[in-house]
C-alpha cells in the first residue's frame, strides 16, 4: 500500500473524522449551523496539522445539499462528486507551483460566473503566502467586493508573510500542533485498521517524529508497514527515518556521563559508521538532555516525555551521572551547535569536538591536574585539596592567576572555539570553587582576617564617622601583600562605588594602617555569588521548558 493510499484513506470526510482541531470545528459547524459562512477564511499553522482536510470538508459542506447540524452528508449527490474530486467548483490553487500569477488571473477573470453545479464555488488558495505582489493584488481586489456565491480558503505555513490588507479581510484560524496524546492513539488505531501489530516503542518515536502533524505521522506508519513483516518496532522506526535507536544513543549517553573519552569517542564513529545524519544525531542528543534535565527537576516529568517507559528508567539511570548544570550545559551547547552545523563543512568534526570537549570538562579538575603540565594555576589547585599545610591566605588575586593558567592550558590542548565556551566557562567556575574553600576553613587565616576587620571598624567609627558607613556593609575576605579585600553584595553596590572614592579610600587606608600596625591598602570586589548562579539553572529550565514546570524539592 502506497503512503498517498493510507493517506487518502484516513483523509477525513466529515468534521467528526478531523483529529485535534475541536475548538476550529466547533466554530465551523456554528457557522454552517446558522448560515453564517464567511467569505474568506485563513487557515494559517504548521503542515500536516489539517488545514487543507479542513478547507475541503468546508468546501463540501457549504455545497451539501442535505447539511445536517453543520456536517456533509456525504450522500447527496454534490457530497459524492467532491468525494470523488470531480466537483467542478472547487478551485485548488498551489501558490507554491508557479507563484499564482496565471490563477488569480484567470480567477478574476472567471469569478463573475456563477458555479456550475453547486451552491458556492470555493477557491482554495494552498501556501498563500508564495503568491507574487502582482497576485496579491488581484487577491485583494477580489477580496474587497466578493460575489455572494464565493467563499476564499487560504492556507499558509507563514501566515506573518501575508499583507495586512489580505489578513484583514479574512477570518483567521490558527491550527495547533495535534497534542501527543491524540495523535499516538491515531497513529495507533490507523496501525491496527491495516493489520500491523506496533510496540509501544515504535508508537512513541513515531509519535514524536510527527512533531504535531498527523500527515507526517500517517507518511512514516505507511513506510514502517510497507518495511516491516508483522511487527513494527522502534528499531525498525529509527532505521527507516534515520534516527539513532533508542540503545546505541543509550551507549553514548553512558559513556558521555561516564567521563569515559575514548569510549565515548568509539561509540560515536560506530554511530556514523551505522550511517546516522549528524544533524539527526545532535538532534537525538539534544532531547535525550532534555529528557534527563526534566526527569531530575520536574515533578511527573515522563508526562512531558515522549518515550517509552523503558527508555524513561534508563533516562533516570544515565541521568544520575550528570548533575542538573551539567545537563542543562549540555542541552544549551548542542542548542548553539545546531545553528553552526548549518554553515560547516565538516559538521561530524565539529560535533565530536563538542563531545571530547564537554567530556573531559566532566573528568573534572583532578585529572586536569595530573595530565598537564604543573603551572601556577595548578599548584594551586593541589595547595587548595591540602589547607592544612598552606598556612597562607589565598586570595582572589591569586585566583585570577589561577583562572588565567586554566584557560591558558586549556587553548594549548583543544583549539578554542566559542561553542566551547560553556565548558570553559565551568571550569572556571570550579576552579574558583575549590580555591577559595579553603579561606573559609581555615580557621586561623579567616580569625585574622575577622580580627583586623573588628578592630578596624571599631577604630573607623570613631575617626571617620563620614566615611565609616560605606565600609560597615562590606565583609574582610583575605589579606594577601598587605592589602585588604573586602567583599559587597550586589544590592550594595553604592556603598562598594562610594568607598572607592579618593577621599574615603584615604580614611580607610590610614585607619587601616594604624590598626594593623604597618602600611596597607584596601581591595573592594563584589561577592562571588555561588547562591545565585543555583538559582538561575532553575530560572534557565523554566525558559526551556515553561513556566508549567514544578520542581522536584531537594
Ligand atoms: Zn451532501
Amino acid at each position: 500500500m502506497s503512503y498517498l493510499a493510507l493517506y487518502r484513506k484516513w483523509r477525513p470526510v466529515d468534521f467528526k473524522g478531523l483529529v485535534g482541531q475541536d475548538a476550529i470545528v466547533r466554530t465551523l459547524k456554528n457557522a454552517l449551523t446558522k448560515e453564517r459562512v464567511s467569505h474568506a477564511y485563513l487557515f494559517s499553522g504548521v503542515r500536516g496539522t489539517g488545514k487543507t482536510s479542513t478547507a475541503k470538508l468546508l468546501a463540501k459542506a457549504v455545497n451539501c445539499l442535505n447539511i445536517q447540524d453543520g456536517e456533509p452528508c456525504n450522500q447527496c449527490e454534490n457530497c459524492v462528486k467532491i468525494n470523488e474530486d470531480i466537483f467542478m467548483d472547487i478551485i485548488e490553487i498551489d501558490a507554491a507551483s508557479n507563484r499564482g500569477i496565471d490563477e488569480i488571473r484567470d480567477l478574476r477573470e472567471k469569478i463573475k460566473f456563477h458555479p456550475v453545479e453547486g451552491k458556492v464555488k470555493v477557491y482554495i488558495i494552498d501556501e498563500v503566502h508564495m503568491l507574487t505582489g502582482e497576485a496579491f493584488n488581484a487577491l485583494l481586489k477580489t477580496l474587497e467586493e466578493p460575489p455572494g456565491h464565493v467563499v476564499f480558503i487560504l492556507a499558509t505555513t507563514e501566515p506573518q508573510k501575508i499583507p495586512l490588507t489580505i489578513l484583514s479581510r479574512c477570518q483567521r484560524f490558527d491550527f495547533h500542533k495535534i497534542p501527543n496524546d491524540i495523535l499516538k492513539n491515531h497513529l495507533k488505531m490507523i496501525g491496527e485498521d491495516s493489520g500491523a501489530e506496533i510496540t509501544e516503542e515504535a508508537l512513541n518515536l513515531m509519535t514524536k517524529l510527527a512533531g504535531g502533524g498527523l500527515r507526517d505521522g500517517i507518511s512514516l506508519l505507511d513506510q514502517c508497514i510497507t518495511s516491516s513483516d508483522g511487527t513494527i518496532t522502534g528499531e525498525q522506526v529509527a532505521a527507516v527515518s534515520g534516527i539513532v535507536d533508542d540503545e546505541t544513543l543509550m551507549n553514548l549517553l553512558k559513556t558521555i556521563g561516564g567521563g569515559a573519552l575514548s569510549e565515548t569517542i568509539r561509540e560515536y564513529e560506530l554511530l556514523k559508521e551505522k550511517g546516522k545524519s549528524i544533524g539527526q544525531l545532535l538532534k537525538d542528543l539534544m532531547e535525550a538532555f532534555k529528557n534527563m534535565l526534566l526527569l531530575k527537576t520536574v515533578k511527573d516529568a515522563s508526562n512531558y516525555i515522549m518515550a517509552s517507559e523503558e527508555a524513561i528508567i534508563k533516562y533516570q539511570e544515565i541521568g544520575n551521572l550528570f548533575s542538573k548544570k551539567d545537563l542543562l550545559k549540555w542541552v544549551y551547547t548542542l542548542g548553539e551547535l545546531e545553528s553552526q552545523l548549518k554553515y560547516s563543512t565538516h559538521p561530524d568534526i565539529l560535533l565530536e569536538v563538542t563531545l571530547v570537549k564537554g567530556v573531559s570538562s566532566e573528568l573534572g579538575e583532578e585529572i586536569k591536574a595530573s595530565v598537564e603540565p604543573k603551572k601556577e594555576g595548578t599548584i594551586i589547585v593541589e595547595k587548595s585539596i591540602v589547607p592544612e599545610v598552606n598556612a597562607e591566605p589565598i586570595s582572589p588575586v591569586k585566583v585570577e592567576t589561577a583562572v588565567e593558567a586554566v584557560e591558558g592550558s586549556t587553548e594549548v590542548t583543544i583549539e578554542e572555539r566559542p561553542i566551547e565556551a560553556e565548558f570553559v566557562e565551568e571550569e572556571v567556575e570550579e576552579a574558583i570553587v575549590v580555591m577559595t574553600e579553603p579561606v573559609s576553613e581555615a580557621v586561623i587565616v579567616e580569625g585574622d582576617v575577622i580580627a583586623l576587620w573588628e578592630s578596624f571598624l571599631e577604630a573607623f567609627k570613631k575617626a571617620k564617622p563620614l566615611s565609616y558607613p560605606f565600609y560597615v556593609e562590606g565583609e574582610a575576605v583575605a589579606i594577601e601583600d598587605n592589602k585588604l579585600f573586602i567583599a559587597y553584595d550586589e544590592k550594595y553596590t553604592f556603598h562598594k562605588e562610594r568607598g572607592e572614592t579618593d577621599k574615603h579610600r584615604a580614611n580607610a587606608e590610614a585607619i587601616l594602617s594604624q590598626v594593623a600596625g604597618k602600611p596597607m591598602k584596601v581591595v573592594l570586589q563584589f561577592q562571588v555569588a555561588e547562591v545565585k548562579k543555583e538559582v538561575s539553572v532553575e530560572d534557565k529550565i523554566k525558559d526551556i521548558f515553561g513556566e508549567y514546570v514544578t520542581f522536584i524539592d531537594s
